[in-house]
């Protein structure tokens, strides 16, 4: 096969380890074949062949790649809800082979470093942007990142530290965490508390109309936000959207 040849049949890629990132919340590293090509903020189909267990959903999801472009492992993360593909995905020995199809979609950061991104996550919708944002720091991108990042409580929300730490390495990344249910969670909590609104925004960035949105999670989520932009008078056209499509 050429060196820049995709297979159609997508990539074999091993499972290499499997870590707890928030509660009910796990980190899936799998070898990153040479050839393997993406941007931050694309997402790929995991298949399992031969898995434990299936139903009627089949053996194929869609994860955002929430890992970067610079590293030579491919992470993926979801919330271990009770169904038979992600009872599967926790169980198979490490070593397993999964098939990873090639990259996909335009979630992708625009170019133009004159206007600022604010990136809007909902949970699990972290994923794309944590490639973004980690890359990012990376290139040392002089472009402005705003990072609204949506949980239920502290013990819910992945990559907390990892973003935490991004945010004092780099100067063009400002960090905003928010969490909707602080009175189910036992940490202590002196960041947002509420969903992400316009006010909350508005005390953030010094303007709501110059930026690029994008907005991951849950299609509730992603729905309530966009509902809120364009009422903001945010032009349709600089709003992006990754819908979660499953939750
Ligand atoms: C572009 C894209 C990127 C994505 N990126 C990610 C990602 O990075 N991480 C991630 O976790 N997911 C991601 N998803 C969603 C992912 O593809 C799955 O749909 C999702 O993880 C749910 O899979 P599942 O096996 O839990 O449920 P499925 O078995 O696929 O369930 C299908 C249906 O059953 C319902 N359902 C199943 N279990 C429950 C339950 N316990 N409670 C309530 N309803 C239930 C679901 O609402 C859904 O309608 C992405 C989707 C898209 C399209």
């Amino acid at each position: 096969m050429a060196a820049n040849e995709i297979p159609r049949a997508g990539y074999q890629c091993k499972l290499l380890s499997r870590v707890e990132v928030a509660e009910g919340t796990l980190a899936f590293y799998f070898e990153k074949p040479s050839e393997f090509d993406f941007k931050p903020g694309q997402s790929a189909d995991l298949t399992l062949s031969n898995p434990p267990e299936t139903d009627s959903e089949g053996n194929t999801r869609t994860f955002s790649i929430a890992s970067c472009p610079f590293e030579n492992q491919l992470m993926f993360s979801t919330r271990m809800r009770d169904t038979a593909f992600k009872r599967s995905l926790r169980k198979v020995p490490m070593g397993t082979s999964v098939k990873i199809d090639p990259a996909m979609g335009s979630f992708t950061l625009h170019k133009n470093s004159a206007k600022s991104a604010v990136l809007l996550a909902g949970g699990i919708g972290i994923t794309p942007f944590l490639s973004i944002v980690r890359q990012a720091d990376h290139d040392r991108l002089p472009l402005r990142l705003h990072l609204f990042y949506s949980n239920r409580r502290p013990e819910d929300a992945p990559f907390l530290d990892t973003l935490r730490m991004l945010e004092k390495s780099n100067p063009n990344f400002q960090l905003v965490l928010t969490m909707t249910q602080m009175s189910q969670s036992k940490r202590e909590w002196n960041g947002e508390t509420g969903l992400i609104n316009q006010e909350m925004l508005s005390r953030h960035l010094s303007n709501l109309l110059g930026p690029i949105y994008y907005i991951a999670g849950p299609p509730a989520m992603v729905a309530g936000v966009r509902k809120m932009l364009v009422g903001a008078n945010i032009d349709e056209d600089d709003i992006r959207t990754e819908d979660f499509a499953g939750y």
